[in-house]
This record gives C-alpha cells, structure tokens and sequence, in this order.
C-alpha cells in the first residue's frame, strides 16, 4: 500500500431514503481505516440524480453516522478544507472536464431524443448505447462536425456520454480482491454530463475523489462494474498517478444467503435492515431502524464489523477502538457475508452486559416514563439493572423484566399457588410478616437466611413456601433471585406487597 499519500477516504451515499446496513458498514471501514493510519473520513453527499432526492435524507444519513460514533472530519454540515461536501453545490465544476474528454476524444455529445431512445429500446429490447451502434446514433461521432455544432449552436438538448474503447482489457488492483479484469467492450457508453448540466455519478465520482484527493475507496461489491468506466476517466482526464486504491466491499447476503439482503427481506422476516428510523416523507410510512428496536450502537458497529471482516481469531466482541487497532484490509472476506439476526441479537445481548449503567439510565429511564413511571431514582434504577442486565436482549425489554420494581403486580399466577394453599401457609406468611417488619440489617443475603431458617422449623418443603413469597412480589413465577428482589424493593413495600398478596391467596383458596 502506498502510505506516502495522506490517508484520505470517503463515504458518498446518496440521500435517497433510509440508510441500508450495508451502507453503515461501509462507511464503518472507512472510519476505520481513517483512523487507522491517521487519516480523515469524509462525507460527500452524491446528489445529483435530482429524480431520486429525498427530503430529509442528508439530515438522517448524519445522525445515523453520529448515532453509531463514527462521525466524519469533514462532511456538508462541519466542512472542511475541501467543500462544498454536496455534489449538487458542486455543479459548476464538473462541465469543464466532460468538455475536455470530449475534445480529448474520449467523450462526445449525443442528441438522442428520449423519443428516440424509446424507438430504440422497443426495437432493440436490450439496448445499450455503446461501440456497437454509436455510429448510427445520433451524436458527434456520427454527425459532422459542422452539423453537431449547428445542434449545439441551436441549443438542442445533448449528454455528454464516454467512448468506451473496443476491446481493451481494463485492470484494477483491488486490495480486497487482487487484480480484477474487465473487457471494455462489454461496457456501454455511460453517460457523464446530463441534458440539466448535471453530471452523473459515474463523472462526478471521479472528479470529486480527485478534487478531495482521496487515496482510498472503500465501496460496495455492486460498484464493481462501474470500475472499469472510473478507472479510464482516471486515465483520460489525465490524473491517473494521483487514483486511490480501491476496496470493493463484499455484499451482505439475505440469512440464506441467496442474494443481496433488502429491506423487503427484513420486512419480510421481521427484522430492521436501516440503521434508525427512517420516515418516508411522501407516504408518512415508518421503516424501523436498530436504534428503535433497542440496539445499542456499540453492538450495531460491532456486527456490522464482522460482517464480511475478522482479525483472525475467535474474538467476536470489539469496542469501536478496538476495531480501529486490529482492522485489516487483508482480512476483509470476498465472499459474500449472510446476515444473521439471531446474531445481531446476540451482540446487543453481549453489549448490553457490558455497558455502562450511567450511559443507559437515561434512556430506561425514558422507557420507564413512556409506561407512566416518572419518578424512579437512579440509585434504585440502577439497582434494579444490576439485577436484570443478564437477561435483556433489547433495552427495552427491561420493561418486561423488571416492571414490577416499579409497581406492584396486576394479578396473580394463582393457580401456581392455590390448589396447596393451606391454613398452616396463612400462619406462616403472618408470622413472617410480623417478623419481617423489625427484620434488620434489610440485605437480600440476611434475608435469605432467615426466610430459609424459618421454613425449616415450620417444616414445610423449601419449594412450596419460596413459590408464594415470589409471586406476591412479582405476580408470577419469573423474575430474578427473590431475596435480591425483596432487598430492592425495601422493607415497607415488601410487607406491603406481601399483606396484599397473602389476602388473594387465602381468598382464592376458599
Ligand atoms: N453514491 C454511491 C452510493 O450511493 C457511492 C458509490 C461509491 O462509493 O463510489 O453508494
């Protein structure tokens, strides 16, 4: 790898709707990459196909960046020494080249009417404009040159479209897949400068990488086949010393791993496939995205790493430093990487373990104002997590887990309990009462102790007097460790809940 060259890279989505997995993973491994040597990561919003503009997609494309903590030096809305960021404020600079190709002979204007490229297509159903039928095109190659300059002097619409050479082999160097060959006859003559004087990607792509010096791209593996079109405009433009290397991303496949993974396959399967939220603005419909489904960005960056990437080991949980230490182009797979869901469950499962209480209490605090609890203290919430952190697989399922730290229980799972109900388990519970009520110190451990003594001497089963004890804490039988759970609660809300309880058992056995 050539490290002369600063380390530059780029992530260039278009804001067309909700950001794909896929494209957070790529711009993941340019962050990575970027830090990795010391480099910049740069956000370049390619927005000049006008027809696919979606409102609001910048805006969330930048927040799904800082969501997941790899936030760009230079971007649209932080700038940099290299701006604009947005192809579309770049406009003016992109007409010049497309002009120079077309006077180098590397390029030449075409005339052809939509209507006739409609002719075209319904006599030809594969059509391509390329070397096979250019010259009976309508364009500067098949025209005079006195009778294109009339068309352009008489202002008649034209695209600048690339000649694309006959039979010439066109190589990249790619760092994930070695050297890649295309057949340059097999390309067609890609437009690059539209009717509007907008360029196409394809140009626009070229010009900016270059104009932003960027010395590496990492990119999906559908970007392939435009290669050979990026890599002669390199060439023609006569800036083929400063191209940067390029990294073609393998694609991440459906969970059987027939074919490219979609947001309909995630529809379709009930998973989220875009990083956050995303709202259609034109039919209001909402896509969930991770971040609502309750992953932790930590666990997100994690999967999405390993996604098509691994440093060799069994190592599977990174820390976004740590991937920045261990990332390594020739670890990157040219397979394609199937996703799947249980796994992404896994992770947040695993990070969530891991997380720091401080960093989440706001946000279950949130989850606990939403179900009408407004006043739980962080002390007591964070109790309460230390006791339930092993058991969420979502942040939003500590809801489930742990409602009943916050209000008593609804009902009962009587029919655990009734059918051996008895007189001596009444006496038993109100004595326990009674004595619970001056019980010191109020630790779960002391506690246990003294509940499990007193079942001795009573000389009723372990089983049939701890069951009880839970369910008129929590309502049933789930929950974790019930001694941990009493200690919680505090000796009032215990005893209340315990009293409580008692009167529902006794008036269900009768
Ligand atoms: N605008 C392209 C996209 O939406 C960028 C492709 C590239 O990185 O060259 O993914």
């Amino acid at each position: 790898m050539d490290f002369n060259k600063k380390v530059r890279v780029r992530f260039a989505p278009s804001p067309t709707g909700g950001l794909h997995l896929g494209g957070v993973r790529t711009a993941l491994f340019n962050y990575l990459f970027a830090r990795q040597h010391g480099g910049s990561f740069v956000l370049r919003i390619e927005d000049t196909d006008q027809t696919r503009f979606v409102p609001g997609a910048e805006a969330y494309i930048q927040d799904c960046l800082a969501w997941c903590g790899i936030e760009p030096d230079e971007s649209p809305e932080h700038g940099g020494d290299y701006g604009p960021y947005r192809q579309s404020d770049r406009k003016p600079s992109y007409r010049q080249y497309a002009e120079q190709l077309v006077a180098d002979g590397y390029a030449y204007y075409a005339f052809d009417t939509a209507e006739e490229l409609d002719a075209q297509r319904k006599l030809h159903p594969n059509f391509r404009y390329s070397h096979e039928n250019r010259l009976q095109l309508r364009n500067s190659l098949s025209l005079s040159p006195a009778e294109a300059r009339q068309l352009l002097d008489a202002g008649h619409p034209y695209v600048i479209r690339i000649k694309m050479p006959i039979d010439e082999t066109i190589s990249l160097d790619d760092m994930i897949r070695g050297t890649v060959s295309f057949d340059s006859s097999l390309t067609d003559d890609k437009v690059l400068l539209k009717a509007d004087g907008m360029p196409t990607y394809h140009l626009a792509v070229v010009v900016d990488d270059y104009q932003m010096a960027i010395s590496h791209v990492f990119r999906g593996e559908e970007w392939l086949p435009s290669a050979p079109v990026h890599i002669l405009l390199w060439e023609y433009l006569g800036w083929r010393e400063a191209m940067p290397q390029w990294a073609h991303l393998p694609l991440i496949l459906k969970p059987d791993g027939n074919g490219k993974l979609s947001k309909r396959d995630g529809d379709r399967l009930g998973f989220p496939v875009y990083a956050m939220n995303w709202q259609d603005p034109k039919t209001g419909t909402i896509t969930k995205g991770f971040r609502e489904m309750g992953f932790l960005p930590e666990a997100f960056v994690n999967l999405l790493a390993i996604l098509g990437w691994n440093d060799g080991s069994d190592q599977e949980l990174f820390t976004l430093d740590e991937l920045i230490g261990k990332f390594s182009t020739e670890r990157i797979s040219k397979a394609g990487a199937k996703f799947d869901f249980e796994k992404a469950k896994w992770f947040n499962h695993e990070w969530i373990k891991r997380s720091d209480d401080q960093a989440i209490l706001p946000r279950l605090n949130a989850l606990l104002a939403n179900n009408g609890i407004r006043d739980a203290n962080d002390k007591y919430l964070a109790d309460v997590l230390a006791l339930v952190k092993d058991r969420l697989t979502f942040l939003p399922d500590f809801w489930e887990q742990a409602s009943f730290f916050f209000k008593r229980p609804d009902g009962y799972d009587l029919a655990s309990v009734q059918p051996r109900w008895s007189s001596e388990k009444t006496a038993f519970f109100l004595d326990m009462i009674a004595k619970l009520e001056n019980f010191d110190p109020w630790h779960s451990a002391e506690l246990e102790s003294f509940y499990k003594l007193a079942i001795q001497a009573s000389g009723m089963k372990m089983g049939e007097l701890m069951l009880p004890f839970r369910i008129m804490l929590v309502g049933g039988k789930f929950g974790p460790h019930v001694f941990d759970i009493a200690a919680s609660l505090g000796r009032e809300e215990t005893v209340a809940r315990m009293k409580i309880g008692l009167e529902a058992f006794t008036q269900a056995a009768h």
